[in-house]
């Protein structure tokens, strides 16, 4: 049976952003319910046991994170959520928020009841412009309903939601960046601990929560967590820390595909599967030769590199659950943001790009993020100009390796992120690296001196 989506269900239905329409496919009826007869702990119960991961990226569970909130706090907590949906095509977040708003306000309505929060910072990426007024005038139409404010659905919750339009940065999706932000100020993110739970926006306790993990609030509480259960991967029996991949799961698609969608099935899905029977296959009938698993600070898959102990599988073959990037030595699923490159794109040129990326976007408070990733791009830089030197590879993979793997030597996890994608193309395409050198030739997208360059 083809799986029948859940989460996009709604996405190509006319109007399907407003209140009406949402309301007429049942909407808001499992925030009056669980008002009326559940207690907080209830949801966060049935969260947990469903064992929802959250989407943003770091896979860290939703119900066990609500928990993490001091019992004896005079309040008010606060729930922030994350929509600064910046990691490079990453765009899930933007599909729900403008196609369907409703659906991830009814999670921020149950997960405010749950934490018992009395407010929800809504903070929505910069440059989406069309969510951000698609969020707007949903939360209009809730407060002219009475939906939002004294004693939503006639039970004695407040609740108020406010917008809050971001300020252009990648960091300002790093959760304590986002909450530095949102107090006004410039987006650096915090040392941790503590973390948000403890002390987060306005020094009170905060939930920071994306913008899939609380449409998955919705249908959790909707619809149980033995139907979230029922899909995606229960946790690995020989790994007792694991906890599996369980839900539905939007994936997006980009780079050299025939068709850059984003679609929902459940987790699971291998990066063959998608791309082929979703993305309908690499473009201009070429063949696949790198992909980035979820977004760029994942990493490399090398898609034929024979993939250990199964026979006839490749690295193409992972499944796109928290646990399958990391056996082909990537940081794990991220954002499961699918990108993939033809075999006649050189990986110079992408890991320049990416570099490029990373330099630009760190915050410059940590030395050797800021260093770090300066260095890395300076090096690209130069191998694209065709004046690499044979050691250039080691030091870029020793660069790579020191600005991530030390805890505690940076402040947030954007230099951990850098380094992934260096370390794995390095490592996995070597020989086009140093055939790159020997060559000496300039690429073509390098017709002038960049900044970097210019060293
Ligand atoms: P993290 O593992 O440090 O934290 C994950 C969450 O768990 C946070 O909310 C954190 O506060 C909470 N947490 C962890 N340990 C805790 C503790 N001991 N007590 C209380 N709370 C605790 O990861 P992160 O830095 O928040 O996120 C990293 C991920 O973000 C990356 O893997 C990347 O994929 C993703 N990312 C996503 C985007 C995007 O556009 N969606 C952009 C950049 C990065
Ligand atoms: Fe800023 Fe990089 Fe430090 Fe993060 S690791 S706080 S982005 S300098």
């Amino acid at each position: 049976m083809p799986y029948e989506p859940v989460l996009l269900a709604r996405i190509n239905k006319p109007n399907s952003g407003k209140l009406e329409g949402y309301r007429a496919d049942g909407g808001y009826e499992t925030i009056a319910r669980v008002l009326k007869d559940k207690q907080p702990l209830d949801v966060t119960t049935q969260v947990k046991d469903a064992g929802l991961r959250g989407r943003g990226g770091a896979g860290f569970p939703t119900g066990l994170k609500w928990t993490f909130l001091p019992k004896d706090h005079p309040g008010p907590v606060y729930l922030c959520v994350n929509a600064d949906e910046s990691e490079p095509c990453t765009y899930n977040n933007r599909i729900l928020m403008e196609k369907d708003p409703h659906q991830v306000l009814e999670g921020i309505m149950l997960a405010c009841y749950a934490i018992k929060s009395p407010k929800a910072f809504y903070y929505v990426r910069y440059e989406y412009g069309d969510s951000y007024r698609s969020l707007a005038a949903a939360v209009e139409e809730l407060y002219a309903a009475g939906f939002l404010g004294k004693g939503i659905f006639g039970s004695s919750f407040d609740l108020d939601i406010v917008l809050h339009r971001g300020a252009g940065a990648y960091i300002c999706g790093e959760e304590t960046g986002l909450i530095e932000s949102l107090e006004g100020k410039r987006a650096w993110p915090r040392i941790k601990p503590p973390f948000p739970a403890i002390e987060g926006a306005f020094r009170k306790p905060t939930i920071v929560n994306n913008v899939e993990t609380l449409a998955c609030v919705t249908q959790i509480m909707k619809r149980g967590k033995e139907w979230f259960q029922s899909l995606g991967v229960p946790p690995d029996p020989k790994n007792p820390r694991d906890a599996g991949s369980y839900g539905p799961k939007l994936y997006t698609l980009a780079g050299h595909v025939e068709k850059s969608v984003c679609v929902e099935v459940p987790m699971g899905i291998t990066i063959r599967d998608l791309v082929e029977k979703h993305g309908g296959g690499v473009w201009k009938g070429r063949k696949a030769k790198a992909v980035n698993p979820g977004g760029l600070s994942m990493g490399f898959v090398d898609v034929n590199a024979p993939l250990k102990g199964e026979d006839g599988k490749t690295e193409y073959d992972i499944p796109l659950d928290f646990n399958g990037p990391g056996r082909v030595q990537c940081l794990g699923l991220g954002t499961a943001a699918v990108t993939v490159i033809d075999d006649q794109t050189s990986m110079v040129d992408v890991l320049h790009n990416v570099c490029q990326f990373f330099s630009h976007e760190s915050c410059g408070q940590c030395t050797p993020c800021r260093e770090g990733t300066g260095w890395m791009l300076k090096i690209t830089d130069r191998l694209r100009r065709g004046l690499g030197r044979k050691e250039d590879l080691d030091i870029l993979v020793d660069v790579a390796d020191r600005i991530g793997i030390m805890p505690g030597t940076t402040i947030c996890g954007l230099s951990d992120g850098a380094g992934w994608p260096v370390k794995t193309a390095i490592r996995k395409f070597r020989a086009e690296f140093e055939a790159a050198i020997k060559s000496g030739a300039k690429s073509k997208y390098a017709k002038s001196l960049t900044m970097a360059g210019a060293h």
